[in-house]
């Protein structure tokens, strides 16, 4: 019989740590009942096109072109009649859009020719469409199929490693740290918590640490302190301008002894 994979075993400091981790997703799912997605969409197909958009632009951005861009085409089939010339026009304010306009054509073509223009529900599959990656596939399982996978966006990248809750170098590490430690019941929310977290509290420069439900949990420090409370830079003085720094006192020669 084929000797089994060894399952890690379970530490007193990796319960411990997994009781932080349940305790943080109890506190940020308390602070947001019901996580959803910033991005709009229809249809699990308009989702796969708003997700493989959303590469590097906002997701303001991306709903503003994709509002006329859904009315125009909400499936395969008319987006392939659309054609990568006005896909591009629609999607012009969104960065790279020359290389997505092809892929979301490319996608489309593919969905008709090998899924007959359904999003299938398999992240291989999905991995297979052009413009669709890992990050991406997770987003589509999650949202549209209910599945608790976990994508790794840049502020869940960020946040699991300033926690401490899944710490990685690269954003599988990461994703594979969170499907470890995050209990199932929070799963499915995991990467929405998140990411909203990391948008809007514990974003790159200056964490808002002040207005953080799970501070009092997280090992991040220097802890930002609320606006107007924090010290004083260093070499800055009232004006905000750098104060000169002040002289050394001048040496006195030491005082005689008097003699007794
Ligand atoms: S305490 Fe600060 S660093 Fe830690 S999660 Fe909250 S905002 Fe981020």
């Amino acid at each position: 019989m084929p000797k089994s994979a060894a399952k890690p075993r379970r530490t007193a400091k990796s319960a411990a740590h997994e009781a932080r981790v349940e305790q943080m997703f109890e506190l940020l799912a308390d602070s947001r009942p019901e996580p959803k997605t910033e991005l709009d969409y229809i249809n699990p197909f308009a989702l796969v096109v708003a997700v493989a958009l959303s590469a590097q632009a906002t997701d303001v951005g991306v709903n503003k072109a994709t509002k006329a861009l859904f009315k125009a085409a909400d499936t395969p089939e008319k987006m392939v009649a659309l054609g990568e010339d006005k896909i591009r026009d629609f999607i012009k304010t969104i960065g790279l859009y020359r290389n997505k306009a092809k892929n979301v054509l490319a996608l489309s073509q593919k969905l008709i020719a090998e899924y007959g223009g359904e999003v299938p529900r398999s992240r291989e599959a999905l991995e297979s469409l052009p413009g669709v990656g890992r990050k991406t596939a997770n987003v589509v399982l999650n949202e549209a199929f209910g599945e608790h996978t976990i994508a790794v966006d840049t502020h869940v990248f960020r946040v699991s490693n300033r926690t401490g809750i899944a710490p990685g170098k690269n954003p599988l590490q990461v994703e594979l740290g969170l499907e470890r430690v995050v209990p199932e019941r929070f799963k499915h929310g995991a990467h929405h918590w998140l990411i909203l977290h990391g948008r809007y509290v514990c974003v790159a420069q200056k964490p808002r640490c002040y207005a953080c439900v799970i501070a009092d949990l997280c090992p991040f420090e220097p802890k930002t302190p609320p606006p107007g409370e924090g010290k004083p830079a260093k070499a800055a003085g009232k004006t905000g301008k750098p104060v000169a720094p002040k002289k050394p006192a001048a040496k006195t020669k030491p005082a005689k002894k008097k003699p007794a």
